[in-house]
């Protein structure tokens, strides 16, 4: 139950068998030789024209991607395909939390400001990673059953002397980045609505941009921009119509473009979705502010829209002026969008030769399982191929820039097995663009999932509101089966070319959800991966040179930087964030330990102290659930816990396993937690009005079975 979670990959697990049966701007290379900066140097204000010259400091990690052009690539050369197999841990850093880390460091000056889960930031002298101070924004724990995916944090934004963090309550947070102490709050949601932020701010032009998420329970996207030093909102720009005008940057466009494309009026009560939850880029050679948007809410198309209608500006990438938030363009890549295909996922910037000419491209790999280059003058589409199978849609006609989708996608009538589902082709792990190479390094996913309507929809406020089917149909009995769905569910490494369009490389993972990458000028591609090892590759081949085992899952996307001429290569550790909460390798299940920062360096000599973890025993308590409540258990499971806490409690061992609670032996306990909320503080909400003292027991009893179901440790 905890915090709900996941972009609804664990569900594909619940619907059985079937599922598996089926510097851009500037070239950076100029600067190769040059040797890491060092910190000597007195350092000058980080504003717009610093990280627009971010070139000149490759030492430095200035911004959520590095530089504006979020290319994640790093011109450090110390570290190179030659001696990287020297690479050890210099030092870590371990928070105090082991939900999901999704952050990627900043390295300004000498320090290191990286978040952690419930919207935490830290301050670490970048050489020793002492701690210089730590903010913590006291998120209310019970705000975190908003969060769909965890209650993860990408990151944070500096600009001007100010450290920035959005929280999972929806606070904008301003930090000095001298002292740690608050500068500036400000509320940026509607709190009594399900929003929550879990991605990094962006800063340019005395701005801070700040997005949302909330799209699986039911809000209207919209991103707002803050001016740095007093938090006035400076504009805010809504991407689905509302009803009628909000006085906001968007009203025009909403009522004259957008407003046509939706059909009735069901969509205002749902908010239409459209959350702008992760990709916001700042272009400081156009002077445009780039979104990507999220998806329809609900998922179906029919319940939001009369199942007709393009439904601008969801899975969309929007251009918009950075000072006042006037539409500029948009490119949608999902029209009518259906799937849970969000095109939220990192927009990269690039300068790139194409068919002769020199283009100013976007580069964009969302869930939906096409790459696509858009011409970022005017966001039409020069390519789009598929990077992973792909069968909702045939190609792109990039003509008209339009899918051409196939029969039967849109599950009108029958259920649609789609090989791309909602946990996406690509979600929000981050790619790295290497000019060096001119290759992509993309965390690719192969997550299937089968689209069945959810018969009788009705809008629960605060709850999951899809109006897709998450599976009603329990996991099959039997490692074998358990398996094979295991084994459908894949990952790699791409290397994609996006001048050929084509993958020139890639290197098999074991199971989606893998971390995202980095790229170096030394021609290095790193990757952390979920089952608790740090990579280097090859950038050119793909052969791996190196590794290290991190005792626990690597989601999120490391970076480089400089301090005294030493180059360093950090990356945050830790299992959770939508899909590993609930992916566990069925029947194996683990305790997971704290989030940490690593930082590696060529002869560091630190090390991880040994992990001491023990796995408590499963509560076995005698079977009380009549035949014929079983099915409700499932059901009542199903819809309140599992999102947390695993299909049929096998959890990755990030959420409490409830088949080794002791509440389990307490039918009072139980209710305690589960009813009247007693584990409030810790995140775990009471459902107390939404389920009845007796239902309450029904889920121990159906818990209290999965409990059953484990082999006894042997003595
Ligand atoms: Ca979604």
């Amino acid at each position: 139950m905890l915090e709900r979670f996941a972009d609804r990959q664990e569900s594909l697990m619940r619907n059985r068998l079937s599922v598996i049966a089926a510097c851009g701007l500037v070239f950076l290379w100029g600067c190769e030789d040059s040797e890491p900066e060092t910190t000597q140097i007195p350092p000058t204000p980080v504003t717009t024209q610093r990280i627009v010259e971010a070139a000149s400091e490759p030492g430095s990690w200035l911004t959520h991607g590095g530089n504006y052009q979020e290319q994640r690539y790093s011109d450090l050369t110390s570290i190179s395909t030659d001696n990287v197999s020297g690479l050890e841990l210099a030092w870590h850093f371990e928070f105090d939390t082991h939900r999901g880390q999704e952050s990627t460091p900043l390295m300004i000056d000498g320090v290191i400001y990286v978040t952690s889960a419930w919207s935490k930031v830290f301050a670490l002298d970048a050489a020793t990673g002492e701690l210089l101070w730590r903010f913590d924004p006291e998120v209310p724990k019970e705000t975190g059953i908003n969060a769909c995916c965890d209650v993860v944090n990408r990151g944070a934004a500096y600009y001007a002397g100010k450290v920035f963090v959005g929280t999972i309550d929806g606070r904008l947070i301003a930090i000095d980045a001298a002292t740690g102490e608050q500068a500036w709050s400000a509320v940026t949601v509607d709190q009594s609505r399900p929003y929550t932020i879990t991605g990094a701010p962006r800063a340019a032009k005395g701005l801070v941009f700040i997005g949302n998420g909330g799209a699986e329970y039911g809000v209207r996207g919209y991103v707002s921009a803050y001016h740095v030093e007093s938090g006035e909102l400076a504009w805010r720009f809504y991407t689905v119509p509302g009803d009628g005008p909000d006085g906001a940057a968007s009203d025009e466009v909403l009522a004259q473009l957008a407003a046509p494309t939706w059909h009735g009026n069901d969509y205002l009560e749902y908010g239409g979705g459209g959350t702008v939850w992760d990709a916001i880029v700042y272009d400081p050679e156009l002077d445009q502010l780039y979104i990507g948007t999220g998806n329809g809410s609900p998922w179906d198309r029919a319940l939001r829209s009369q199942d007709k209608g393009d439904n601008l500006f969801l899975s969309s990438v929007v251009a918009l002026d950075p000072d006042t938030g006037t539409y500029l363009w948009h490119y949608q890549e999902t029209p009518g969008e259906t799937w849970d295909y969000t095109s939220t996922q990192q927009i990269t910037l690039a300068t790139l030769a194409i068919d002769g000419s020199t283009r100013q491209v976007l580069l964009h790999a969302p869930k939906n399982g096409f790459f696509y280059v858009l011409d970022r003058t005017n966001g039409q589409v020069i390519s789009a191929e598929k990077f992973v199978p792909v069968n909702w849609a045939e190609r792109i006609d990039v003509e008209t820039g339009r899918p051409v989708e196939a029969p039967g996608a849109r599950y009108e009538q029958e259920p649609f097995v789609s090989v791309v589902g909602g946990a996406g082709a690509h979600n929000w792990q981050p790619m790295s663009y290497s000019p060096q190479t001119g290759l992509v390094y993309l965390p690719v996913q192969q997550v299937p999932f089968v689209y069945t309507k959810q018969e009788g929809f009705e809008y629960l406020p605060g709850e999951w509101n899809l109006g897709v089917n998450l599976g009603d149909t329990p996991l099959p009995p039997g490692d074998d089966a358990r398996a094979e769905i295991r084994a459908g569910l894949m990952g790699w490494l791409a290397a994609w070319d996006p001048v050929e369009n084509r993958e020139v490389w890639r290197v098999a993972h074991d199971g989606p959800w893998q971390g995202g990458t980095l790229a170096t000028a030394g021609g290095l591609v790193f990757q952390g991966l979920t089952d608790h090892t740090f990579r280097a590759y090859d950038a050119s081949q793909g052969s791996e040179l190196w590794r290290f085992p991190t005792q626990d899952a690597i989601i999120t996307a490391p970076i480089s930087f400089a301090v005294n001429g030493t180059q360093y290569i950090a990356v945050t550790v830790g299992n959770g964030g939508g899909l590993p909460l609930t992916l566990p390798t069925f029947g194996d299940p683990a305790v997971t330990p704290n989030g940490r920062l690593l930082v590696f360096a060529l002869g560091g000599t630190a090390s991880l102290p040994a992990l001491n973890l023990e796995l408590p025993e499963p509560v076995l308590v005698e079977d009380f659930l009549r035949p014929e409540q079983s099915a409700e258990g499932f059901a009542l499971y199903g819809r309140f816990c599992q999102s947390c806490h695993g299909i049929e409690a096998l959890t990755a061992g990030v959420l409490p396993d409830l088949r080794r609670s002791p509440a389990l032996a307490d039918p009072e306990l139980w209710r305690a937690i589960v009813l009247e909320g007693a584990f409030s503080p810790r995140g775990m909400v009471g459902f107390q009005g939404k389920i009845t003292a007796e239902q309450t027991e029904v889920l121990r009893g159906y818990v209290a079975q999965q409990a059953a179901r484990i082999n006894p440790p042997a003595p």
